[in-house]
């Protein structure tokens, strides 16, 4: 679904007009409204969240939540799905803007996911192949994995599921992204350079010959974020050598490298919950999307807090929630017309589900 052009007299609204309005549309659905802010989103958008966090904990969120009727959901597209998928049949998930997907979700597409299984069928025994799909993957996928024996995975719970996973396969398809793969493999000391191989969805037999598939334990995809893409080695021996006695924490989308050069790695909720309860006077670069450090830094000013990152790069599919959306859909809303809802088709939704609801049961 494409997302519609707003009306002229929303784009020319001004920012105080447009927090009016609104704070106005919000009063009057009162109770029938959450609004469910990640932590990626901008400042002006953030403010009318009534719950903060990541695309699970929100999800959750709102299946705890059936007195709403409706969800607003400032974040991207997978998570809206999600939201979906945790809710019940009379609840409307709404994505302020639909264009606001995700780059590394759409790196994986469930044609691109059952040409790489059928493939790999004919080169290995594949009831012993776990799929894994981290959440930040489209509801098609978690669908496909809930029908084939996997589960999904959150960057808090991927070391818990892959596991999992190992107890019951001999070999793991991890996607879409290869990085919170390789990490959390990595750290149960599976070998990246011998027992995991990269699927490349745009080469012939994935750019990998059969020995590698024979040898290796982990398969990953060959997606990754492209905001932290851009965290590097440099950028934290800068930071050691500027910031005597500076810790680095990072999110585990970045790259093997980088997450072994940091202090600590962690999910965006691993990585409020260590700053904010560190003590006064420590010093923190974080490798992160930056609206979510820029906060961090406002919110604890007893501390020093920056990101690694010195060009500074939001993550522009969350920025696609402009307030003019925001206000859009809750107008819409108030004048009883639902717009930018996300359904997912029930035969997906019930094979998402079993996959979303076995990783609630493993961690
Ligand atoms: S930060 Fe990366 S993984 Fe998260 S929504 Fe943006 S592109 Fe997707």
């Amino acid at each position: 679904m494409l997302q519609q052009s707003l009306p002229s007299e929303i784009t020319q609204l001004k920012p105080a007009d447009t927090d009016g309005r609104i704070q106005i549309a919000r009063e009057k659905l009162g109770k029938d409204l959450i609004i469910l802010g990640h932590h990626y989103q901008r400042d002006e958008i953030i403010k009318w969240a009534d719950f903060r966090g990541d695309s699970l904990k929100l999800s959750q969120i709102a299946g705890e939540h059936p007195e709403a009727k409706y969800i607003v959901f400032c974040g991207v597209h997978f998570m809206a799905e999600s939201a979906d998928i945790l809710t019940g049949p009379d609840q409307a998930v709404v994505l302020p803007n639909m264009s606001a997907g995700c780059s590394m979700a759409d790196m994986a597409n469930i044609d691109q996911i059952e040409d790489c299984w059928e493939s790999l069928a004919e080169q290995t025994d594949i009831t012993r192949v776990i799929p894994i799909t981290y959440v930040n993957s489209t509801a098609a996928l978690k669908a496909f994995v809930g029908k084939n024996g996997g589960a999904c995975c959150t960057s808090s719970n991927a070391r818990k599921i892959v596991e999992w996973a190992l107890e019951r396969g001999d070999k793991l398809l991890f996607f879409p992204d290869q990085h919170l793969g390789r990490n959390t493999a990595a750290q149960l000391g599976i070998d990246p350079e011998s027992e995991m191989l990269v699927w490349d969805p745009h080469a012939a037999n994935g750019g990998v010959n059969a020995k590698a598939i024979a040898d290796s334990r982990v398969y990953l995809w060959k997606g990754h974020c492209s905001v932290h893409a851009r965290f590097t080695t440099a950028q934290i021996e800068q930071a050691r050598r500027d910031v005597p006695g500076v810790q680095i924490i990072v999110h585990p989308e970045c790259s093997l490298d980088v997450v072994q050069a940091a202090d600590a790695a962690g999910s965006t909720e691993h990585i409020l919950k260590l700053v904010t309860e560190a003590p006064a006077g420590t010093k923190w670069g974080i490798g992160t999307e930056i609206n979510m450090v820029s906060r961090l830094a406002r919110e604890c000013p007893d501390k020093s807090i920056f990101c690694l990152d010195p060009v500074i790069c939001p993550c522009s599919t969350m920025y696609r929630i402009h307030p003019h959306y925001l206000l859009w859909c809750l107008e819409s809303l108030v004048n009883g017309e639902v717009v930018n809802r996300v359904r997912v088709p029930d035969d997906v939704a019930t094979h998402a589900r079993v996959a979303l609801e076995r990783m609630l049961a493993i961690s």
